[in-house]
C-alpha cells in the first residue's frame, strides 16, 4: 500500500482524546558514557546524535537532538552498556505543562 492510500484510509480513533499518550524525557549521565553510540544507532526515532563534545573520560556523549520525538520505548536505556541513560515517562499533557 502506498503512503497516499494509507493517508486516504487513515482515521483518528474515536477515543483518541481519552487515551493518554506517553512520551519520554531522556536523561544522560554524560561522564559515564564511553561513546559507543549504540543509543544513537538504534533509537527508532532518531532522538540522539553523535556529538563532538568530550566528557571527563575523553569520550563523546550523545546529543539529544529531537527530544519531542521520544516515545519512552527504553531501547537506549536497555542497550547502553554503561547504564548512562535513564528514561522518564510522562503523559503528553505533563510534557506540555513542563514545556
Ligand atoms: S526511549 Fe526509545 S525513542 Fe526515546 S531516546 Fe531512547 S530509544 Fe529513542
Ligand atoms: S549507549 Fe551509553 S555509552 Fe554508548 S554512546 Fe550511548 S550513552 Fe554513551
Amino acid at each position: 500500500m502506498s503512503t497516499g492510500a494509507a493517508e486516504r484510509f487513515w482515521r483518528t480513533p474515536l477515543d483518541a482524546e481519552k487515551i493518554p499518550r506517553i512520551r519520554g524525557i531522556v536523561h544522560i549521565l554524560e561522564d559515564r558514557c564511553k561513546g559507543c553510540v549504540y543509543c544513537v544507532e538504534f533509537c527508532p526515532r532518531e532522538v540522539l546524535a553523535r556529538s563532538i563534545r568530550f566528557n571527563v573520560k575523553g569520550y563523546h556523549p550523545p546529543d539529544i537532538v529531537r527530544p519531542e520525538s521520544c516515545t519512552a520505548c527504553r531501547l537506549c536505556e536497555l542497550l547502553c552498556p554503561e547504564f548512562a541513560i535513564g528514561i522518564e515517562e510522562v503523559t503528553q499533557q505533563e510534557s506540555a505543562d513542563a514545556g
